[in-house]
């Protein structure tokens, strides 16, 4: 394909760059050490290529289940900016609650089963592993038209994971009374701090198959009157769910449990469009320069899932449009010790290699589907009877 000259000059900047990007490290040491150490060791080790072998558990399945925001106050200081994260409220319905209820209706049905739970408070005991870990919560919006329940594995998710969030989705979608909350998965539930091993010592194992559910809104009437209803009825859906996850599970299926290995991306010479869906007929959300750097989260086919994070949203981008950069791969090192050293100099890289790429031709109207939810009108606020907050994943 022949390149307009504006656009040749920025592709041979990208691939000058990429070149140059070892010496450049060499320069940026003095300013962002941390940043270098990351980019030249860490992930090399940690992702070689002879990966550590994964330790099958033993005995009957173990299932941990957390009751969203239960005993969030009590969060260690790795987490304190979410110790006043108590969740939705409508009035005296509390989402806490609600995920409460809900987990202890599911514990007899999992015993009958002769299957081990754990109940996990917001505080996950660090590198938790187990044959499934479900997080349980129920949203809040001040739009009170919003409804619908929605799932999330987590970033870059085990083959095992993205099985369980599609047996538990066959399950609510069967469900006539409820509707899926369709793009209403937010990168703060891919990214959710009790997945984050990354970032933080209190959090699961990369090789238990998580995923969090969203109920419904307790701030829509519908959903409500289900939310606060029959618990029994949310158990059954999450159990029938559990249920056909294992019922093609076996224990020495240690690699499904090997979260995806994804390396980053950046935008070929013609620039590439970033899509709301995996498919070209997808609405376009914005579009970005030769050697834009995006960082992937999952794959679809052709297609990988990237962050932005200023769009609250994850986008998509066909392989065709990308290269891929060097073996750098999101994957920081795993060992609990190296996790917190890891979430500095990850977030040092986000906010200087994502951050300050310059992204272009954003349109307004794509632009304004992907900012966060605006606050209502004095006219729809008075709609609601009570104080409400929203689930802030
Ligand atoms: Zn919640």
């Amino acid at each position: 394909m022949k390149l307009r000259p504006t656009r040749r000059a920025l592709f041979f900047a990208a691939v000058a760059f990429l070149v140059l990007a070892g010496p450049l490290s060499v320069a940026l040491w003095r300013l962002f050490p941390s940043l270098v150490t990351l980019l030249s060791s860490d992930t090399t080790k940690a992702t070689g290529t002879s990966p550590e072998p994964i330790e099958p558990l033993e005995g009957p399945w173990i299932v941990a289940l957390q009751p969203g925001h239960w005993r969030i106050e009590d969060l260690p200081d790795e987490l304190s900016h979410r110790r006043g994260d108590t969740g939705a409220v409508y009035g005296d319905v509390r989402e806490a609650d609600i995920n409460r209820a809900v987990a202890e209706a599911l514990v007899p049905k999992l015993e009958a089963e002769g299957w081990r739970v754990v109940m996990v408070p917001a505080t996950v005991p660090p590198d938790l592993r187990a044959d499934v870990f479900l997080s349980i919560h129920a949203d809040g919006s001040e739009r009170p038209d919003r409804r619908g329940w929605k799932l999330s594995p987590p970033w870059r998710p085990s083959a095992a994971a993205r099985s369980l969030t599609d047996s538990l989705r066959r399950s609510f979608s069967a469900e006539p009374g409820l509707v899926e909350d369709r793009d209403g998965v937010t990168i703060y539930m891919r990214g959710y701090f009790g997945f984050n091993y990354r970032r933080y010592l209190h959090a699961i194992s990369p090789y238990t198959p998580a995923s969090l559910i969203e109920l419904g809104f307790v701030t829509n009437p519908q959903d409500r009157r289900l939310l606060t209803g029959d618990l029994d009825f949310w158990a059954g859906i999450v159990m029938r769910g559990l249920k056909d996850y294992f019922s093609d599970r076996k224990r020495e299926y240690v690699e499904d449990l090997r979260p995806m290995d994804l390396r980053w991306v950046a935008a070929g010479p013609d620039g590439a469009i970033l899509r709301r869906k995996p498919n070209e007929t997808a609405e376009a959300v914005l579009s970005v320069d030769a050697g834009t750097v995006l960082i992937p989260v999952d794959r679809s086919g052709e297609w990988y899932e990237v962050f932005l994070r200023h769009y609250r949203r994850t986008v998509w981008v066909t392989e065709n449009e990308v290269v891929v950069v060097s073996d750098r791969r999101p994957t920081a090192p795993r060992q609990p010790a190296a996790n917190l050293r890891a979430a500095v100099e990850l977030s040092l890289l986000h906010r200087h290699v994502l951050h300050d790429t310059p992204v272009r031709h954003v349109t307004k109207a794509g632009l304004m589907g992907y900012l966060p939810e605006r606050r209502p009108s004095s006219n729809m606020a008075e709609m609601f009877s009570g104080e409400t907050s929203g689930c802030r994943l």
